[in-house]
Order: structure tokens, then sequence, then C-alpha cells
């Protein structure tokens, strides 16, 4: 720890950073200095050059067989756990949860852990190429750094008008999407359209419209889960991928054992038993898209017999006055007694909170059932209270609230319009894979052939990529330096930090270096909006506004010391807690109604209904590149390195189906094929599969496993209420094919081990 950086308000926090990162100042110094030399080519700020030189002069902080921790971000998933980094003579050899980081303390998933298998992946791209043969050829030429500049800036200067560029966005990092904004902005060209499946399956977009329609801010709910004493999740699987399942994961271990003497209850309301379902106390099988239904009934409920601590319920009555409970239960398909039940459990508890989770958002009627769920915190007065619902801080200055959006489907759809008439005629790609994730009846595939030039951003060729006819790979995130506001996010405000915790392995060069040698080759507008010398210093100047506050969990004595102390930190952060109390608006004065749910397949003809669920391994895909995950036993049926589907004991009695037995799964807007897990957790009239497999590009390890897409099933249909793609509102029709597929399991379902699977 360097001591002139400033003083940690902390003791504990002192004695824990002196442990596990003593040298991040020295190194970041090392880190400027190797960038000023490369200033000195007369390349900066585009390139950075790589030091070709063995280990004779390592960095300062190196010692030999000693290891060096760097404090960073996770990036495999939305939700910015704070990460730190075990580096040995230049090699990152083991990442951990940031035992400071007020989102995850210390803790990490396994697809976090993965992330050495992202730097280190052989299937990277190792500089700019172009596609010699033609899109699709998969014959690449390499290409000097800048020269795809030069190439980039005369597409831009040839377009006809700025209206004919475009920026579709995935998990991107805030930073580089704060630069894409301004300039696009600077030429007149539409904002970027930011979309992944991962933060589709989750219902972010969604959630963050509902969140506007109730609270009238568009942050994210924060469920206070670990002061929670009832919690009822409606398909929000808080212990896998939703959202900040490490956080959550955190908080529901301190909601069952972290509280003398109050052990709270988790009820999970959804068609499969997920992961999460098998850690509540009661997994409850809805129908599915009839969720909103049960929290309605629960409302009715509680208002009718004026259960719980809040009074009469008079404010509230309205709210249900059109709810029949009985109709609600049978189309649910949830008992009345259970309901009652669930009502006087909820009502009751000192602390609830019910939650609205991704399933929910992915359905026809999903905003109006999210807008049931949220309502019941509502009738229990736990908005803003302990243990209930409160909105996530946004970031603590002007630049640092400019992050990514998620946009709906709908948006979405809108480009690919805009795609196939023609009317784009340059298409930029970041962190996106969209025709891996977006259904595949949306026509992107189709549409991105419309286009007369395309620039990939990614580090991996993917199935987005193969159609660009130039990819400048971005950095790993190991590599690179940034920022993320966590959303949803911990109990006071965060600003996460990323930093290289190596020199960038290959050729690549950060999107952002690649946007201000691209403005500064423009000039002009561009070139004034994107005024910084390098990333390092754009970001130095964004986050170096939050010296001097006084939240912050450490001082600094000077600019220079908070840039260090917040690489050490690994972030800024609040030292106290501060709760974000919603507002509430009036969007719930008036009767609630959900409409029954629809789904896209005539039930005589496709009489299942599809349940396509982000894996706990490979979540919506992006992990399938990586050894470790395709390694991984998924949680509930021990399965490897492959995708399945899943079916209800019943159902495959009544097809004469097997456990392996291959199936064919056909919905109106395509098909596919695979080995069948009898799955008693699940209502027979659904069939789950696990999206992430079936990639035709992406890498060897994501190529070589068998397995389909199951977004080629999904019907691109939308919520009308908020746009975002229903993307559980699609049926499908099973067939034997009479073939058998043995898939790697750990053990069977039945216990009795591998040589079960006979
Ligand atoms: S939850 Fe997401 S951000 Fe956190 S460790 Fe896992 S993959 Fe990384």
């Amino acid at each position: 720890m360097n001591q002139d950086a400033g003083i940690l308000k902390d003791n504990a926090l002192r004695s824990t950073l002196n442990e596990i990162m003593p040298k991040a100042l020295t190194r970041r110094e090392f880190l400027k200095i190797a960038a000023g030399a490369t200033a000195a080519t007369g390349l900066a700020p585009a390139v950075r050059s790589i030091v070709i030189e063995p280990f004779v002069h390592p960095p300062e902080e190196e010692l030999p067989g000693q290891a060096t921790w760097y404090a960073s971000t996770c990036r495999q998933c939305p939700a910015g756990c704070g990460i730190i980094v075990r580096t040995i003579e230049g090699r990152a050899k083991k990442i951990e949860g940031n035992p400071l980081h007020p989102l995850n303390r210390g803790k990490l998933c396994a697809r976090g852990q993965a992330g050495l298998q992202v730097l280190y992946n052989p299937d990277r791209l190792k500089n700019a190429v172009r596609q010699s043969g033609g899109r699709g050829s998969r014959q690449f030429e390499p290409l000097y750094w800048p020269d795809a500049l030069d190439l980039l800036r005369d597409k831009i200067a040839a377009l006809s008008g700025a209206e004919r560029l475009a920026f579709l966005g995935g998990l991107m990092p805030s930073h580089a999407y704060r630069l894409t904004a301004r300039l696009l902005e600077a030429l007149g060209a539409a904002p970027p359209v930011i979309y992944d499946l991962q933060s589709a399956l989750e219902g972010r977009s969604a959630a963050s419209q509902l969140s506007l329609a109730f609270f009238g801010a568009p942050d994210l709910p924060e469920y206070d889960l670990s002061q929670s004493d009832v919690v009822l999740s409606f398909g929000a699987n808080l212990l896998e991928t939703w959202m900040s399942p490490v956080a959550q994961s955190a908080a529901y271990g301190a909601m069952r054992q972290g509280r003398m003497g109050r052990r709270g209850l988790l009820v999970q309301f959804e068609p499969r038993l997920s992961a999460t379902a098998a850690s509540s106390d009661e997994w409850i099988p809805v129908k599915p898209g009839a969720e909103g239904f049960v929290a309605l009934a629960i409302g009715r409920i509680i208002v009718e017999e004026r259960l719980g601590h809040v009074g009469s319920h008079r404010s509230q009555a309205v709210l249900y006055q059109n709810v029949d409970v009985r109709d609600m239960s049978t189309a649910s398909d949830v008992p009345v007694e259970t309901l009652r039940r669930m009502a006087r459990a909820f009502a009751d508890a000192d602390r609830a909170v019910a939650i609205p989770g991704g399933y929910l958002a992915g359905q026809r009627n999903g905003f109006s059932s999210m807008l049931a769920v949220q309502a019941l915190n509502l009738v229990v007065a736990q908005v803003g209270r302990q243990g209930g619902v409160f909105l996530s801080n946004p970031g603590p200055t002007a630049a640092l609230r400019q992050n990514p959006p998620v946009n709906s489907f709908d948006e979405v759809m809108d480009l690919i319009r805009r795609m196939k008439a023609g009317e784009i005629d340059l298409l930029l790609v970041h962190s996106a894979n969209p025709i891996y994730e977006l259904p595949a009846a949306a026509g992107f595939a189709e549409a991105i052939t419309r286009v007369p030039f395309v620039v990939s951003f990614s580090p991996f060729v993917d199935e987005t990529a193969i159609w660009a006819d130039l990819i400048l790979p971005d950095h790993t995130y190991l590599e690179s330096w940034g920022y993320q506001v966590p959303s949803p996010g911990a109990d006071r405000p965060v600003v996460s930090s990323q930093q290289p915790v190596v020199r960038p392995l290959y050729d690549t060069l950060a999107a952002a270096d690649v946007l201000l040698g691209l403005a500064a080759r423009l000039g002009g507008k561009p070139a004034d909006a994107l005024a910084w010398q390098d990333e390092a210093s754009y970001l130095e100047e964004t986050v170096g506004e939050l010296y001097g506050s006084s939240l912050g969990a450490y001082d600094a004595r000077t600019p220079s010391g908070f840039w260090a102390l917040w690489h050490q930190y690994g972030g800024w952060w609040s030292e106290k807690q501060i709760r974000r109390e919603p507002e509430l608006t009036d969007v719930v004065q008036k009767p609630l109604a959900i409409s029954d749910p629809q789904f896209e397949g005539d039930p005589q003809d496709y009489p299942f209904h599809l349940y396509p669920y982000s894996s706990i391994t490979l979540t919506d895909g992006r992990g399938a590149n990586l050894p470790w995950l395709q390694e991984a036993p998924d949680p509930m049926t021990t399965v490897q390195w492959g995708m399945w589907v899943e079916i209800n004991p019943t159902t495959a009695s009544a097809l004469g189906i097997s456990d392996n037995d291959v199936v064919q799964v056909e919905s109106p807007h395509g098909s596919l094929e695979a080995p069948v897990v009898i799955y008693p957790g699940i209502r027979p009239d659904v069939v789950a599969i696990p999206v992430g497999q079936g990639h035709q590009d992406y890498g060897r390890f994501a190529q070589e496993v068998s397995g389909s897409n199951p977004l080629t099933l999904v019907a691109p249909v939308t919520d009308p209420g908020t746009g975002a793609l229903a993307w559980g509102a699609t049926r499908v029709r099973l067939k034997p094919t009479g073939r058998k597929q043995f898939l790697a399991r750990l053990e069977s379902l039945d216990g009795k081990g591998r040589e079960s699977l006979d």
C-alpha cells in the first residue's frame, strides 16, 4: 500500500488491502509510462505497441515466484461483481471475489472463475483482420491498425447521411458505450441500440420500464433479500443467472442463516424446478403466463381478509375489485388453499418481498403481471422498507450515469427492418452476437446481408463476426480499462473499476481507443466530442470527478492518489449504506387487470409450452467457448458438454420416450433435435431447453459440442406493454426420432449413477 496515496478510513479494509493488493500504484505508473512510450511512435492514441522482450526487465512490482493481486470487475455477465486476480510473473493465474466490494463481498460464481479462459482462449483473434474472400468466407488477412482506422474513417466519410450508420451493442463497457454515444451524436447518427440475450432472459428492459411506471425512475429495483422473512419469487432465478446472482446468493444465505432466531422463507412460482426453486422452501408449478394471476389472488385475499400489519387495506381495495380468487386459481393451476396460505404467510411476516422475475417478463402479458407482483409490496407496505424493495443508486456523477441502457426487442426489430430495407450502409457491432442471440425468425441473418459494410469488435470469430467485413478485436476484460455502475447495485452507491491485470496478449486494441482514433481522424465535431488523448486519460478524467467526495470509503490526498486507490480498492463506493427509497407514482390507483397469456402455435398442433432458460454455466451462450464451463455439470441434470430437452415423466411415458432418446422439437418457426432428460421437476405441459449450445462459430469448444440453439424455435413476438421479447410465449410439439444420444452426466436423476444410463 502506498500510504502517500491517501488515508483508508477503515483499519480492517486497510489490513486486507495490504495483504492482497500491495503494488497497484507502481504498476499503474508503469502502464502509463508504457502508453507514453507508445505515443512517441506517432501512432497514439489509436495504437499501443506490444513490447516484445524477455522477462529480463520485469515490471517493478513483479518478483519471481511472488503473486501480485489486481482488483477489477467481472464482465462475464451484466452483474458487475468485483474481482481480484492473482498474477505471477505477468501471467494471470486465479480469479477470486474482491472481499471489499460491496456487491459480491468476496464471492464469485463459476462463470467469474472461468474468466481466465477468456483471456487465454486459443481461438482469440490476435490482430485486426478483413475477410479477404468476402463476408462469410472465413478467409482472413491481417490488417495494420492504422490502416483499419483509415478504412473505417473512409466508410463513415462516404456515407450519404449519418442516419445510414447504425451501432448495435451488447454487454458493453460503460466508458466505451459513452464514447460511442458521443461519437454517434457528433456525427448526427441514431444512438446505439443495446441488446443481449442474457438481459432479455432477465427481463432487464421490462424491469426498467416497470420501475419507471411504478417509481418514476428507470433504475432497476433492488430487493432486500437478506433482511426479508418471506420472499415470493415469481420466476426470478435468484441463485443462478438473474440480475446479480452472486449478491443474491449471499443475501439468501443471510436470510436463511445469518440472523439469530429468524429463518426466512422462500417460495418459488415457476413452471420448472430451477436450481433456485430446488433451494426454496416450496416450489409451486404455475401455468406458464399465469404468475400474475397468482399475485392478483394473493393481493385480493390480503385485502379481503385484512391480513397483516397495515390496517384496513381500504386504499388498496380498488386494485383487486375485479379479482375473483377462484378464477385466478383455475387460470394458474394453484389451489385456492395454497393461495390463502401464501397470502397469510406473506402478509403476516414482519418483512416480506415479492419479486417479478425474468420468466414473467418473457410473456405477452409480462408488464401487467410484473405490475401485479410489484403491487404486493405496496399492499404489505414494503416499498422502501428494510426487507422490501428499494431502487438502485444511479451513478454518482453525470458522466457515470451515462451507462448502457437495454433497448427493447421492438427497438431491435426496428433496426432489422431498416437493415432489410437497405437504409443502413454501415453497421458496427460490439459485445453482441445477434445472429446467435436473437430468435432466428427475427431475420437478423438475412438483414445483415443487406448492409454493405459491417464491422465487428469481437475478440472471437462468432456467428455475427463471420458476416463482418472487418473484425477489430477488442481486448478481453482482463486486459482492459473501464468501470461499471452495477445495476441492480448494492446497498450503497458503487462504481466498480476495471484495469488490465496483464499486458494485452496480442495485437488487439481497446474499442475506446479505436473510437478516439477514429474521431481524431474524422476531425470536426467528432474530434471535439472525443477530445481525449487515449482511453486511460478519458477514464482518469471521468473517474477523477469522484476525488474529494465526502461519501467515499477512502480519502485520497491528491487526484493521482485517488486514481491509485480507485484501482487498489477495485472502484469507489460509499463508506456508509445509502438505500434509495422509491417514490410511488399513481400507476397503482386503478383496478389491476392481466390479459390471458397468448402463445404462438395452435395448442392442437403444438401442445407444449417451450421454456428456454438461461444456463447457470453458459448463461446465454457467451460461456460456451470456455472448457471449464462446458465441463461444469448443470446442477439439476448433471449434464456436461451438451444440451438436452427436459420432459416430465408423464409426458415422456405418453410419448414412449426414455432418457437419452433424441426427439425433434418443432415450433411454428423452426425445429431442432436433442436428447431427452426425463425431469420430474417440470409441468407435464412444458418442455425446457437450456440456452447456450448450438454454436456454428465462436471457437472450437463452442462448435464441437453437439447441440442446437433453442432461439431457432422462439417466435419473435413481444409484450405490447414493454416491447420486450416474449421468449416464453412459443408452443412446440415433440416427435421421437428413434435414435439415442447418450448425454455425459455425473449421475442420473434416479440416483443410480452413470451405470444406469444403459
Ligand atoms: S454473477 Fe456475473 S459478474 Fe458476478 S461473478 Fe458471476 S459472471 Fe461475474
